[in-house]
């Protein structure tokens, strides 16, 4: 039987890109005044990404 971490540490970004889930919702972009209208969540990394109008990239890791 894997060890359950070592196949987590493993996992290529392309796997995690693959799991994100389109979230239809306003997000405030950190760099300038246009939201985004839609966020991507990764469930496994706990991690919400938008990218608003300009094109700024934010990304939040979220502690459940
Ligand atoms: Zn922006």
């Amino acid at each position: 039987m894997p060890n359950i971490n070592e196949f987590l540490g493993a996992k290529p970004a392309k796997d995690s890109i693959k799991n994100l889930e389109k979230i239809m919702g306003s997000k405030p972009c950190s760099k300038c005044e246009l939201d985004s209208e839609e966020y991507y969540w990764d469930p496994i990394n706990f991690i919400m990404t938008w990218t608003c109008k300009t094109g700024h990239l934010n990304t939040v890791k979220v502690n459940l």
